[in-house]
């Protein structure tokens, strides 16, 4: 058990859960590069390594706006592009105009997203019956597979519910998005 301090300079409580490994984590990698460990790197970090989501920069300065810290923009930008070096945080571009950030640990190497092209809504899914036939189709060609991505575009629900419909132009093909 140990106190960091929030960005009201009030004692915070922290366990050790995995988001304080993760941060950890980070902070070797920052001293690794001789770069500085500041409260504001560590604040971004922790808001990213706090959610299974798929965050974009937006639900990240409000997280932080919440938590009371006052960070800029350029801060937030530089930091994740520090996260995304380090290998601990992966950047996606769903085709919507803007990066959305997953932290890595403890997930397997396996992306599947039901992406909303009205709302932006980003849904992960996880099938095992998707996961095996990947994996029997790479094996059925004699390919070893590292990670695997799998975005399906359309309605969610609510805007289904919200009555609006599918537009088709500018939709981007999924296998374009591959990098
Ligand atoms: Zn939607």
């Amino acid at each position: 058990m140990s106190f960091i301090l929030n960005g009201r300079g009030m004692a915070t409580q922290v366990s050790d859960t995995p988001v304080n490994t993760f941060l950890h984590l980070f902070r070797r990698y920052l001293r690794d590069q001789g770069l500085p460990v500041t409260q504001q790197r560590d604040a971004v970090a922790e808001v990213v390594f706090s959610s299974t989501e798929n965050q974009s920069v937006e639900d990240l300065e409000r997280k932080l706006r919440e938590r009371g810290e006052k960070i800029g923009k350029a801060t937030v930008y530089r930091t994740l592009e520090m996260l995304v070096k380090s290998g601990l945080v992966a950047e996606h571009d769903f085709g919507e105009g803007f990066k959305r950030y997953e932290h890595l640990f403890g997930q397997p190497p396996v992306r599947e997203h039901l992406v909303c092209t009205e709302c932006g809504k980003v849904t992960a899914i996880h099938s095992t019956a998707l996961i095996r036939l990947h994996q029997e189709e790479a094996a059925r060609h004699g390919f070893l597979p590292a990670r695997y991505r799998l975005a399906i575009y359309g309605l969610c629900q609510e805007c289904q519910e919200q009555g609006r419909s599918l537009r088709w132009e500018g939709l981007t093909c999924p296998i374009e998005m591959l990098d």
